[in-house]
């Protein structure tokens, strides 16, 4: 009998990824570990959209006015701010998770840029080190790599509290990808899982952070800015609370943030959406009067120059990228296309960091797997990805009247959905009506 295409039904409550996910689990009695962020809908910068100039606001001339980009971040206490020439930073990755190539290719990038990097678990490269104009060094919760000289040949430090893939938990680095270089800087052993810790060892709260600000500041002679970086929990009182303990940055991350590694329950069920995320900590500054002394910096689903405007409108003072930096890398890129097969997915639909066997030889330690990415191909394909987010949020910026990325407002945006509107506190297309207001 032949089938009928148009007479299969899927399930909505138990579609075929949901079959298949039961069946894996029954064969294997272990929850599904993955990389990538959160696949599930949810809100997002794509239902806003800017209104543009006509009459009542007078647009830029785009080659002849002037539509500058750059942000301080750090101005609080940290007698060396960051002074970048983009609002586009790139987010922390480990190296461990990334093969050292990657880690120098995004370095490069930045500096080409005049923007910054950051490390991530596992601590400082000295390819990085050098590749990069201005490095965050992030000290996470494992301690793994920590070295108080990284701290001081830093730019900035950002203490990392959450992460927007798991708020609330630490991340994963499997065996296969502890080679010998990654295990000494951890000191860990070779081949063997390892688990982040999800908090600080030697702090528990707020009034803990602060004491550990000023440790920070006492080491780096008060010269770095110190970033909080707060995961999409409760971000309203998680950015009160870092601003309260110090901080001259807070690094807010949606959920729709990436990971190397971890639980698929948590990536697709903690968080908050980026664009919910983002109001809120606005009004938390703007409550304590810290808009704009405080930089905020959001991250979690940045994609576009789009996706860059519009968070400046709501309030960012700068983004960060992660997962988009990986795919100008050529993270999913149809190359190689046996290895993604033989990884059982296809380009596209890869999300196979925390197996070590990365087709494109981003998140990889394997050497053979890691030369397939030459650090100064990687990182002219990062520039040219930032210098084509950048013109694209200029475009915006000047479509809307502003001689200045930051000049951009809410005032600009109105949302498509309800949803978007009350979550970006900004009106429904057409009306002014911002529900909950
Ligand atoms: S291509 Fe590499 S970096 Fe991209 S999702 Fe797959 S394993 Fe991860």
């Amino acid at each position: 009998m032949t089938i009928d295409e148009r007479a299969l039904r899927p399930s909505a409550t138990f579609p075929p990824e949901t079959i298949h996910e039961i069946q894996r689990a029954a064969l294997e009695g272990l929850y599904a570990i993955r990389g990538n962020g959160a696949k599930r809908y949810v809100p997002s910068f794509d239902d806003l959209l800017f209104h543009g100039a006509s009459m009542s606001r007078y647009p830029l001339e785009g080659y002849r006015e002037r539509c500058a980009t750059d942000v301080r971040l750090g101005t609080r206490h940290a007698k060396k701010p960051l002074h970048l020439e983009i609002p586009i930073t790139i987010a922390g990755m480990s190296f461990g998770a990334l093969g050292a190539n990657a880690k120098e290719a995004l370095g490069r990038a930045a500096t080409m840029m005049g923007t910054s990097t950051t490390t991530g678990d596992g601590g400082m490269t000295e390819e990085e080190r050098r590749a990069s104009k201005h490095l965050v060094y992030q000290l996470l919760p494992s301690r793994y790599g920590m070295n108080p000289d990284h701290l001081r040949a830093a730019d900035a430090i950002e203490v990392v509290v959450g992460q927007g893939a798991k708020p609330g938990g630490g991340g994963m680095l499997l065996g296969q990808k502890i080679s010998p270089r990654v295990a000494a800087m951890r000191t860990l052993p070779e081949g063997v899982d390892q688990r982040s810790a999800c908090r600080h060892p030697d702090w528990t709260g707020p009034d803990d952070l602060a004491i550990k600000i000023l440790e920070l500041r006492e080491i780096t002679a008060w010269q770095k800015p110190i970033y909080v970086k707060i995961g999409g929990a409760r971000p309203y009182y998680d950015t009160a609370l870092a601003v309260k303990a110090g901080a001259d940055v807070v690094v807010l991350d949606g959920m729709q943030g990436g990971t190397a590694a971890t639980q698929d329950v948590f990536i697709e069920h903690v968080g908050l959406p980026t664009l919910a995320c983002l109001r809120q900590a606005v009004e938390a500054l703007q409550e304590l009067d810290m808009h704009r002394k405080v930089q905020l910096i959001v991250s979690g689903g940045i994609r576009s120059g789009a996706d860059v405007a519009k968070a400046l409108a709501m309030g960012a003072d700068a983004v960060s990228i992660g997962m988009a930096a990986l795919i100008a890398l050529n993270c999913n890129r149809p190359l190689h296309e046996e290895d993604y097969e033989a990884l059982g997915t296809r380009p596209g639909y890869c999300h196979h960091c925390h197996t070590g066997r990365c087709p494109v030889g981003i998140t990889t330690q394997d050497p053979e797997l890691e030369a397939r990415l030459d650090p100064e191909t990687g990182a002219r394909q990062v520039r040219n990805y930032l210098q084509t987010l950048t013109m694209e949020a200029q475009t915006l910026a000047r479509a809307n009247g502003k001689s200045h990325v930051h000049n951009l407002e809410p005032e600009d945006l109105v949302a498509l959905t309800v949803e978007a509107a009350a979550m970006a506190g900004v009106p429904l297309a057409g009306t002014s009506w911002i529900p909950g207001r």
